[in-house]
């Protein structure tokens, strides 16, 4: 497979023949990947759409690329569309699920404080965690082959997130406690529609978080008898999704 590089988007088009990557990314191209010339690398663009090209010339930290050929889309999210709402768990978990909620596929993550969230609702101490979940996200997408990298919402409280008004989705929350299969709940929703899960911290909802979602719209689903840690349930959950409404499902080809 091609190494990928993250561009700007007004870098794919435009009539130029050559681009220059330098900082950070120039310097990953030739310190970690080691890049020569002649290599194939795809550039793209975090939103959606790639380019090829060629490895013209590699400087200290810096290499021109030639396109080979035309900028079109490439891979993005699955095709269920998920906004993934996280209540925040403690230390570095909240990077895993970053990680494996995009190569799963999700459009979109929004982490929120819950009442068992262990991180203390202090927004402004909150700017260097969400840089460092974009990044993240963004070295999740160039390794999985994504074109696009899912936007991470700012942080907010679950009442906050509650009371903003719902657009056309199906809303549902991964609750332990839910007598509500996942798959009876798909099975009763309109298809077609955009999805937002909520799923809680280690420490899991209070009965009166997961009513007050309810009354938001957010129903209850169970994702079986076991319990899971908020990391593996952000996994089975979006496979699962993927499976029933997404990329998974169906009998298309799946080859890239
Ligand atoms: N409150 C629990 C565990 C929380 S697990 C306890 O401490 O005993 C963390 C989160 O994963 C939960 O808030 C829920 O969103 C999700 N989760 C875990 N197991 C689940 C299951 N079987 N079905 C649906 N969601 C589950």
């Amino acid at each position: 497979m091609s190494e990928r590089v993250r561009v700007e988007p007004s870098a794919l088009a435009g009539s130029a023949t050559a681009l220059s990557v330098d900082g950070d990314r120039g310097h990953h191209l030739v310190r970690v990947t080691r890049v020569r010339v002649g290599d194939r690398v795809v550039a793209f663009d975090g939103a959606g759409r790639e380019r090829p090209a060629e490895v013209s010339r590699v400087g200290r930290g810096e290499v021109l690329l030639s396109w080979t050929g035309p900028a079109a889309s490439g891979v993005g999210a699955d095709r269920a569309r998920v906004r993934w709402i996280q209540g925040l768990p403690k230390g570095d978990k909240m990077d895993l699920i970053v990680r494996q909620a995009t190569e799963l596929g999700v459009a979109s993550i929004a982490p929120v404080f819950t009442a068992r969230s262990i991180p203390r609702e202090q927004p402004e101490r909150w700017a260097p965690r969400l840089q460092r979940w974009e990044r993240i996200a963004e070295e999740a997408s160039r390794q999985c082959g994504r074109a696009d990298v899912p936007a991470i919402e700012a942080p907010q409280s679950l009442a906050a997130l509650c009371a903003a008004p719902a657009g056309h989705v199906v809303r549902l929350t991964a609750w332990e406690g839910a007598t509500a299969s996942l798959r009876a709940a798909i099975e009763a929703s309109a298809e077609g529609l955009p999805f937002e899960v909520l799923a809680g911290p280690e420490g899991g909802f209070e009965t009166a978080e997961v009513e007050a979602a309810a009354a938001a719209g957010f129903a209850p689903v169970s994702l079986g008898p076991r319990i899971l840690r908020a990391e593996t349930t952000a996994a089975a959950f979006l496979s699962a999704l993927s499976v029933l409404r997404g990329d998974l499902g169906g009998s298309g080809a799946m080859m890239r």
